[in-house]
C-alpha cells in the first residue's frame, strides 16, 4: 500500500494487537475501520505516531486525496471535539488517514479527560 499523500510505501506496524499502516516517507498513519477510535483509549498507542508534526502540518493542506485501498476520493473531516485536527476518511471502506503528529494530538484529549476524571471525587461519579 502506498501513502495517499506522498506516495511512499506504507509499512505495517502492530500496536496492541492491531495493525496500523505507517508511511515510510512522511510518517502519516492509516487506520482501518474505527481502529483509531479504539486505539485512542489504549495507553501508549500514541507511540506509533513517530513522525514530525511539522511535516504533518505541511501535508495537511493536501486535497483530492485518494483512498490507498479502494481508490475513492477521500473526504476531509475534523473531529468534533478537536476541530483543529483535519483528517481524511474514505466513505467506502471507512479507512482514516492522519498526518504525522495528528494521532498523538487526537490521543492527548483522552489523557486530559482521564486526568479530569481522576480528579473528580468518587462520590460525584
Ligand atoms: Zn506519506
Ligand atoms: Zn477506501
Amino acid at each position: 500500500m502506498n501513502c495517499p499523500k506522498c506516495s511512499a510505501l506504507m509499512e505495517s506496524v502492530t500496536v496492541e494487537s492491531m495493525q496500523v499502516d505507517r508511511c515510510t516517507g512522511c510518517s502519516g498513519l492509516w487506520f482501518d475501520l474505527r481502529e483509531h477510535e479504539h486505539l485512542k483509549s489504549v495507553r501508549g498507542a500514541e507511540e506509533v505516531d513517530t513522525g514530525d508534526p511539522a511535516r504533518g502540518k505541511q501535508q495537511d493542506a493536501a486535497r483530492n486525496v485518494m483512498c490507498p485501498k479502494c481508490k475513492t476520493r477521500m473526504i476531509s473531516m475534523v473531529f468534533p471535539e478537536q476541530p483543529h485536527i483535519h483528517y481524511e476518511m474514505c466513505s467506502v471502506c471507512s479507512g482514516v488517514y492522519l498526518d504525522a503528529g495528528e494521532f498523538a494530538d487526537y490521543k492527548q484529549m483522552t489523557l486530559a479527560e482521564r486526568v479530569k476524571y481522576a480528579l473528580t471525587p468518587l462520590m460525584k461519579r
